[in-house]
Parts: structure tokens; sequence; C-alpha cells
């Protein structure tokens, strides 16, 4: 069985039965089935499929919003934002899609060739807790425009989320088949990998869970997209506006309280500006406004389940022992998950901590001498996931993009993933990419026809 937790109350939910070996089985043969249909549908039947299911989600924001709420603490406001955000998903590809699916002419010296996108068959998907909407969401849209069939492996915590992305898609009419939340434990994974009927994997997860799925694909040869944790630096260089970098950075830090993969989770600031951003940014962590998730005006709720704010506090401590100075960042005594938002400061880069993801809402702050400092610092972890950079020298912009090892650079702005923008990492942040035309063919037959 799974159980819901509330991570706002400690209080028990839902509970969800766990398929069995039978039941994954019988899921297997109808996704083979489906794909049979599915891969030769017109293009015009799936985007209707994505536009009903679109309007499902439309229509049931205020449901989904607050299970998302009760089972893993993001506030409401934020989970009615990743609803509505799931219903553009899925109508860029409406728009757009077909458009990705056509082929090319191609002048040879032997004559022509036409390529053509051709979907694989059914993909499996293991999704976090974090975004539990969007994620799945952001991959199911280009799977069902492709062709292809979904099979999803939820994280425990959220098998609500998963039971209910489920109900809007089969209440939109998707072929049976064609999109099955399987609710099984991580255990069963490699199983489902390793099945003939099973093309391909994409993973949204940690490293050790990336390294465990990205093994049993490469054992039976599937492709695998892989999109994993970050540390994302934040650069705020001598010309940057230091009022809307300190705002920003804050905002991105505490987001989904720091539980998310593109979060800025270290503040790298020019010697010339430290001292103002520091005393601005600690002040604005102090004041985050920590409460309810379900209340307005609330914004940042309790951490996603106990067990990950205690994550959060271990390596805390050990920062603390290696020298660096927390302001803030203390647990807050009451049932559930909760903790204050913080910030390190005096942090060695080279400790352990400083080289991990720290999931949860503390920052960490480090002074840079110069523009190539900033960028040796921003290069020292081992993730290349996002950034984000604040300067209004057009050659410091050029530099910082060019130079930080990342799959995507944010300038002036917070980072966040746009339909239209390809999204993924380098280095242990994964590699392929979700989104835009790149996303959708991750998964497709790029077929050559090739003629006289
Ligand atoms: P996680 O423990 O890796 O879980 C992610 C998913 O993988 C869950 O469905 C989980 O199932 C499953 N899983 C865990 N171990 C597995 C294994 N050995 N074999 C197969 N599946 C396994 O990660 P998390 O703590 O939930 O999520 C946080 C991490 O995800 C962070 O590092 C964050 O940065 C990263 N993330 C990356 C992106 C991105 O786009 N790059 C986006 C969001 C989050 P169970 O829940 O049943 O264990």
């Amino acid at each position: 069985m799974f159980t819901s937790i509330n991570p706002a109350t400690g209080e028990t939910g839902e509970t969800f039965e766990e398929l069995d070996g039978d039941g994954v089985e019988a899921a297997l043969v109808r996704a083979e089935a489906a794909f049979a249909s599915w891969r030769v549908s017109p293009v015009e039947q799936r985007t209707a499929l994505l536009t009903a299911i679109a309007d499902r989600f439309e229509a049931n924001k205020a449901h989904l919003a607050e299970t998302a709420t009760r089972e893993m603490g993001k506030t409401l406001v934020s989970a009615v934002a990743e609803v509505e955000k799931c219903v553009s998903g899925f109508r860029y590809y409406v728009e757009h899609g077909p458009e990705f699916l056509k082929g090319e002419e191609l002048a040879l010296p032997t004559g022509r060739a036409v390529t053509h996108w051709l979907p694989l068959g059914p993909v499996l998907a293991i999704m976090p807790w974090n975004f539990p909407y969007w994620q799945v969401v952001r991959w199911l849209a280009p799977t069902i425009l492709a062709g292809n069939v979904g099979l999803l492996k939820h994280a425990s915590l959220t098998q609500g989320c998963a039971a209910l992305i489920q109900q809007m898609v089969s209440a939109a009419g998707a072929p049976d088949g064609l999109f099955q939340n399987l609710a099984v434990k991580s255990d069963k994974v490699s199983r489902i990998i390793a099945d003939k009927r099973v093309v391909a994997v994409t993973l949204t997860g940690s490293e050790g869970a990336g390294a465990k799925v990205a093994e049993a694909a490469g054992r039976a040869l599937k492709k695998v997209v892989l999109e994993l944790g970050g540390s994302d630096p934040f650069v705020v260089m001598p010309s940057a506006d230091l009022d809307e970098a300190v705002k920003t950075a804050v905002k991105a830090r505490i987001q989904n309280a720091g539980q998310s993969c593109i979060c800025a989770k270290r503040m790298i600031v020019h010697a010339d500006v430290y001292e103002a951003f520091a005393e601005k940014f600690v002040a604005a962590m102090d004041a985050v406004k920590i409460g309810d998730p379900m209340e307005d005006g609330v914004e940042m709720g309790p951490l996603s389940s106990v067990e990950q704010r205690d994550t959060v506090l271990e390596q805390l401590e050990r920062a603390v022992a290696a020298g660096a100075t927390l302001h803030g960042g203390e647990k807050i005594d009451r049932d559930g998950a909760w903790m204050h938002a913080g910030v390190l400061t005096e942090v060695d880069p080279e400790a352990d901590f400083a080289k991990e993801e720290i999931f949860g809402p503390v920052a960490m702050l480090f002074r840079a001498e110069s523009l190539d400092d900033a960028i040796r610092l921003a290069n020292e972890v081992p993730y290349g996931l996002g950034s984000s950079v604040w300067t209004n020298d057009a050659d410091e912009q050029a530099r910082l993009v060019r130079d930080i090892a990342a799959g995507m650079t944010a300038v002036n702005q917070m980072l966040a993933s746009v339909p239209g923008a390809p999204f993924g990492g380098v280095k242990l942040s994964g590699h392929g990419r979700e989104l835009g035309p790149w996303g959708l063919h991750e998964f497709m037959n790029l077929k050559a026809e090739m003629r006289g």
C-alpha cells in the first residue's frame, strides 16, 4: 500500500493499493495493444485528445491543486499555477506539435531522401513528487503527440496526484492502454525496463535513482533520458539591479520550499556588491512568510516529508561543523515537515556539503573576486542543470552564458521551464532534453526514406 501523509500536519490521508505482478503484466499487454493502433492514428486525433486532456485539467484545477498541496506541501497558489502550466503545456503541443512531426526532403549526391518522425512504442516515465503534475505532463504531452504510449511510475509520495492524472486522461477519451499509471514501488522498475514491450525510459529524480535506471536501460540497450538534480548558481555582478536580484534570489530559493531542481541554490556575488547583497538577502530570507500552504499570502509551506526536512537539517549540521555560518534554517517544532528558510555564509567551496544539492529552503552564499572567479565557483559542483546571471554588461553576459557549464542560463531573470524552450542538463544533472521539438524527438525514430 501507498499512504499519503500531509506534511503540513503529519496526518495520514488516502491509501493506494500497489499493483502486483499480474497487474503490471496486464498493463504491458494493454500498452502493446494500444500502441498498435495509436502509432498510425492521424495527428488530428492526437491533438484532439491533448485538447480534451487540457480541458479536463482546467475544469478540475482546484481539486488537482488541493491534492498536490495535501500530498507534498506546496502552497495552493503554486499548485494552481502548476496545473495552469500543464494546460498550457498540452496546448503548446496541440499548436506546434504537428509542425514538429513533419519530415524534410534532402538532396543527396545519389538522389534524394525524405525524413519521417515515427513513434517507437511504450515509454516508461519515472517521476518525482516536487511538481507532481508538470513533470508528468511535459513527458506525456509529447508522448501522445508522437504516437507513443505512456507508462508512469510516479513517486510514492504523490500517488493521489498520479491517480488523478490517470482519471483526467481517461475522462478525456484516451483509448484503453494509451496512458497507464503503474502504482509500483521503485524495486519493480528494473524488471519493467527489461521487458521487451517497453522501448525507452525517462527519469526525473535524484542521481542515485538515475544511475540505477540508466544501468537497467543500459543492460537492455534502451534509450534513456535523465533529468537529475542541480545546485544552480545565481551570479550577481556589480552592474546588476541589486534589489531586483535580491528579490528574485529569495523567490528562486524558496519556491516549492526549496525543492525544485532549478531553484537557485548557490548565490555567487561579486565582492564589490557582496556586503550589500548579503545584508538584504539574509534579512529577506528571514522574513519569508511560512504557514498553512492552503492559505493565501503564505510564501512557503512545509517540506514534502519529515524525511526530506531531516535530510536538509543533517546537511546544515555538516555545513556548520565544516565552519560555515548558518543564518536561520532552524527546524520548526510542530507536527509535519517544517523549517525556516536560511542562508549559509563563510562556505568553503571545497567542503563536501558545498558540492551537494540542498533540496530545501537554504541558500549558500559565496563571494567572487572577479568574473573569472564567479565562473570558477559556478562550475565547482558536479551538477550542470540551470543558472541565473545578473549583470547589465553585455560582455559579461556573453562570458557567463558561454562558460557556465549548464543546460540553461537565465539572464537577469529567474530560471523557469517553458514549453517552447529545451530543458535539461549536463554533468551529473543528466542528459537528453525535454520540451519543444527536442523533447518530442527524444523518443522517436527518425527514419530516412532513400530514393534514387
Ligand atoms: P528520487 O528519490 O530519485 O525519486 C524520483 C523517482 O524515482 C520516484 O518516482 C522514485 O520512486 C523513483 N526511484 C527512486 N529510486 C529508484 C530506483 N532505485 N529505481 C527506480 N526508480 C527509483 O528523487 P526525489 O527525492 O523524489 O526528487 C528529488 C530529486 O529530483 C532532486 O535531486 C531534484 O533535483 C531532482 N529533480 C530533477 C528535475 C529535472 O528536471 N532535472 C526535476 C525535478 C526534480 P519512489 O518515490 O517510490 O522512491
